[in-house]
């Protein structure tokens, strides 16, 4: 699955609601293609009272996004980028800004 993004980077919202903003991947579900994005589409959630919410109440949970609707914020140039992959000798993959050219990780 050529996602180009996982947990831990930080994205740019392209399209919906919360488009323009950015914000870091909790989450990949790599079988639909989606992302969970910290702060970013927020579902509330109505829980009944249970043992450990005694009141009940609203839960406040980020809900997934295409992973198309999101783009890579390059770490080390700021810009709104995709990857490409740099083959190492050893077989391992690095992952290379194809604006600044800089290895992600
Ligand atoms: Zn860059």
């Amino acid at each position: 699955m050529g996602l180009g993004i996982k947990k831990g980077d930080t994205v740019a919202v392209l399209a919906g609601k919360e488009k323009g903003k950015k914000g870091r991947i909790v989450s990949v579900l790599p079988g639909k293609g989606k992302v969970i994005v910290e702060k970013i589409n927020i579902i509330k959630r109505h829980t009944k009272p249970s043992k450990t919410h005694e009141q009940g109440g609203i839960i406040e949970k980020e809900g997934p996004i295409h992973a198309s609707n999101v783009m890579l914020v390059c770490p080390k140039c700021g810009a709104r980028t995709k990857t490409a992959a740099l083959v190492q000798a050893g077989g391992g993959k690095l992952r290379v800004c194809k604006k600044c050219k800089e290895v992600i990780d």
